[in-house]
């Protein structure tokens, strides 16, 4: 891993450290165009064309009511599932809205009401590995938002079925439709809507490049869908100081490197940390793990930056808007002040991002890039639309509608001020 001093490199070189790999969709918006244009023109026969062609296998049927699968899980896997669902319902319950009214003037009652998206489409990736933690933590908000149409779409095995996790979890939210496809062709039959997939109103969810580019096209289309966020490779950025032990340190940064070769690694310790032994532990720990050729990649892009302070490295932080941050140095808590860009955030030794991950209750969908600058994680909020509802009274109207009327004016909108104006008139008769 490269190691660089804070206070030697120049502001453009802190600038290019913040940067992520340039994703160049270009190639792929070509590709992913026919397969939209496909779906459009064919509905069910064109996501089984492509299944076909990509996946080698179509599913009959093509969509399936998840609450009428009979299932089997192993006890263990049930309850490790059961446990982490748990946790991420409560803190999830928690964030559900309340309802918020406001008298601004007397007789001027302002409120906002929330609504949930009726119809979303939840995509779970499966090209390499099932992924049920991600159903779980895109599926729980939408159950508790109360959408009533929740549409699943992964890839289907090899044998044309489903993991009987990601069933089980489908059936835990109140799934309404499992659609077993993957990739862009998965994405563009919840947007679009065909015989057998209903059309959904905002798609979330991870994935590969085909599956990114399709719900960057489609949000931009007349398919008039909203999607979670931006995406890109997942990155963890952690803080460390002469308390902290290197030994974890290390295992979290491989934790993140394993994802893929893309994954973005960064330490921000201050010079007494004992970064040789963290460097010697990332070999050590990286030659024992399956996946090493993965994270040997993404740790070699990789880098450190060794700061005077731990101010010096909440900055660079703040610079670099990691995904996932943790805090693994003396008074965490009292940093997190200070943190204005983050995903996530894992404070002190005892929290490992892997817990975020899959079980603590916080959302694991989070902002990559640097996005975390202006976009939020997944949580209720992103599965419900706030309506602003008013009522005025006669003598609200008496209050509020003179300034109406000089704005009106103002803005050269005479039919605007009329509206007020003749109930104005009409009191007064
Ligand atoms: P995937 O489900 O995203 O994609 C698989 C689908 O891609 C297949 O069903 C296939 O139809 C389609 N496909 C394959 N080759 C194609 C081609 N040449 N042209 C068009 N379509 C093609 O599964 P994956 O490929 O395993 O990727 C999973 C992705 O999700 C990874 O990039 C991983 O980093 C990401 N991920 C991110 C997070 C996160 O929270 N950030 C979590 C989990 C996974």
């Amino acid at each position: 891993m490269k190691s660089y001093i804070y206070n030697k490199l120049a502001t453009d070189d802190l600038k290019q450290l913040c940067q992520r790999p340039k994703m160049d969709f270009t190639s792929v918006f070509g590709q992913v165009e026919p397969i939209i244009q496909g779906i459009a023109e064919e509905g069910d026969n064109g996501i089984n064309h492509f299944s076909a062609k990509f996946d080698g296998v179509t599913p009959d049927p093509l969509v399936i009511d998840p609450q009428n699968q009979d299932i089997r899980l192993n006890d263990d896997i049930r309850k490790a599932i059961d446990t982490a669902f748990n946790n991420i319902y409560e803190f999830h319950k928690a964030q559900l809205p309340s309802q918020l009214e406001v008298e601004t003037m007397p007789g001027v009652q302002c409120k906002r009401i929330a609504r949930p998206i009726e119809r979303v489409g939840l995509y779970i990736p499966g090209g390499t590995a099932i992924l049920p933690s991600t159903l779980m933590m895109l599926g729980i908000p939408a159950m508790l938002a109360g959408c009533s149409t929740i549409v699943v779409a992964t890839p289907p095995q090899q044998d044309g079925t489903v993991a009987d996790e990601i069933i089980y979890i489908a059936q835990k939210i109140g799934a309404t439709h499992l659609l077993k496809a993957g990739g862009a062709q998965a994405v563009a039959g919840m947007a679009l809507g065909t015989e057998s997939v209903p059309k959904v109103d905002k798609i979330f969810g991870p994935g590969n490049q085909y599956v990114t580019a399709a719900k960057m096209i489609l949000q931009n289309s007349e398919a008039q869908i909203a999607i979670d966020m931006p995406a890109g490779p997942s990155e963890v950025l952690v803080i460390a100081d002469e308390t902290t032990n290197p030994v974890f340190v290390a295992a979290d940064l491989l934790s993140q490197a394993e994802h893929g070769a893309d994954s973005q690694v960064v330490l921000a310790a201050t010079k007494g940390f004992d970064l040789e032994t963290c460097q010697r532990q990332l070999d050590q720990q990286l030659a024992e793990l399956p996946r090493k050729e993965v994270a040997r990649k993404a740790i070699e892009k990789s880098f450190s930056i060794v700061t005077e302070s731990l101010g010096e490295a909440v900055s660079f932080s703040n610079a670099y808007a990691p995904e996932h941050l943790i805090i693994q140095a003396k008074q965490p808590n009292q940093l997190v002040e200070d943190i204005m860009n983050a995903g996530s955030i894992f404070l002190g030794p005892w929290t490992p991002e892997s817990a975020g991950d899959y079980a603590s209750g916080t959302n694991h969908t989070l902002p990559t890039y640097g996005y975390a600058r202006m976009y939020s994680g997944v949580s209720v909020d992103s599965f419900i639309k706030q309506i602003t509802v008013q009522q005025i009274s006669k003598e609200g109207l008496q209050n509020v509608g003179p300034t109406v009327e000089k704005l009106a004016d103002l803005e050269q909108l005479q039919a605007h001020k009329n509206a007020v104006s003749i109930r104005l008139a009409d009191i007064n008769k």
